[in-house]
Formats: structure tokens, sequence, C-alpha cells
């Protein structure tokens, strides 16, 4: 099995979490022996976002979306951001407030637990308060956590261990971006992630009446 970032080798992900018996939990309990907290930061793009998390209820996955509310790159306020929360949702999943440190104002929109965009070490497992922390223990364990940030996971791809039911319980991140988009590195699977950028932006522009002509 090679460990493609992409959508075949994300379906092969979950399957070996249901391999090794795990059960899909949220940040709103402390874990147990055989969770996996799935948990997404949307830095970048809520369409990938939604690609994923229509895979993942066609699966049976549940997972924690954190969205962000000042993101250069979409709009969470926008007709689209409401639709793509409102859909996370519809779909059965948890979301959660992707903050921009040290800003964090809860709303409606969210449930009361927050990821860090970019943390520094001083402040990443520091308790925040009317939120849990994803970072604080006890969510965060170290050996129970695996991140793929910028196509790379530091303690290597986790399928053959979920597979086993080696972990005893473990948050596992994923960001959307890096695997709906396709690339061999995450230069050009960020260049593949501009160019569908490019058309659902040509779309807006029709969308509020620009003359494209
Ligand atoms: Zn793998
Ligand atoms: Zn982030």
């Amino acid at each position: 099995m090679s460990c493609a970032f992409d959508l075949d080798h994300y379906r092969e992900l979950l399957d070996a979490i249901e391999a090794g018996g795990y059960r899909y939990a949220t940040f709103d309990a402390g874990p147990e022996d055989g969770s996996v907290l799935l948990r997404h930061d949307v830095d970048l793009s809520l369409d990938a976002a939604l690609r994923l998390g229509r895979l993942e209820r066609e699966h049976g996955a549940t997972a924690t979306y954190f969205l962000m509310t000042e993101s250069v790159f979409y709009n969470l306020a926008s007709p689209h951001g409401r639709a793509a929360l409102a859909e996370l949702r519809d779909l059965g999943h948890a979301v959660g407030l992707h903050a921009v440190y040290p800003r964090a104002s809860r709303d409606d929109r969210f449930d009361a637990v927050l990821a860090w965009h970019n943390p520094d070490p001083g402040y990443v497992h520091e308790p925040v308060s009317g939120f849990v922390n994803v970072m604080q223990p006890p969510w965060f364990t170290k050996g129970q956590y695996r991140s793929d940030s910028n196509q790379h996971w530091r303690e290597g791809c986790p399928h053959e261990e979920l597979a086993r039911g080696t972990f005893p319980w473990l948050q596992l991140l994923v960001h959307p971006e890096i695997w709906v988009y396709e690339g061999g590195s995450m230069g050009d699977t960020m260049r593949a992630m501009l160019d569908a950028k490019h058309d659902e932006w040509l779309e807006q522009l029709a969308d509020d009446r620009i003359d494209l002509t």
C-alpha cells in the first residue's frame, strides 16, 4: 500500500480505523480507550472540507471540523461559507473554532472546542477559557497524536498501526486540502488547489454579475 496523500489512501485510512475496531469520538468528553478523535483543521478550502466530509459520511466516519472566522482563503460568513458549515453539521460532523491566537470568541456556530491555527509552543497546550483546547491534556497525549502537516507524517502514516489496533486511542489531524487536491509534493498539491479555485472564482464572478466577456 502506498501512503499517497489522496482520497484513495484516505479511504484506506478509514478502513484501517474500522479494521482496528476503533470508534469515532469528539472532544466533548475525554478520550477513552478505543477512540479515534478525527480532527480537520480547515485552513484553505471549504470545498475540500465538504468533499472529505461527504466521503466520511459514506464510510460511517464522524469528525470534528475546525473552521476559521478570519481566514484569508475563505469567508465563513458568506452564503457559500454558511452553506458549507450547515452541510458539515447535516453530515453529522462536529464543528469547532480554528482560532488565531489570542482571539478565541465563541458564537453559536461552534461547539465549545478550539484548535489554534499555526500555534507557538508557548500556548499550544494551555487551557482556553470557555473551550476545550484540543492540544491540552488529556486530549493531547504524546504518542497518541498524528498529523499530516505539509504532507509529512512526522512519525509515519498511521494506517498500519490503526489496522493492528496498536494505539490505545488516537487524535488524528488531517488537513482536507492535502488529500482532496492531488500532487506528489505540497507545492504541487497547492497548485492543483489553486487551479480548482480559479474555476470556482470565475463562477463566483459570474454570480456577482461581473461581465466576463
Ligand atoms: Zn498509509
Ligand atoms: Zn490551521
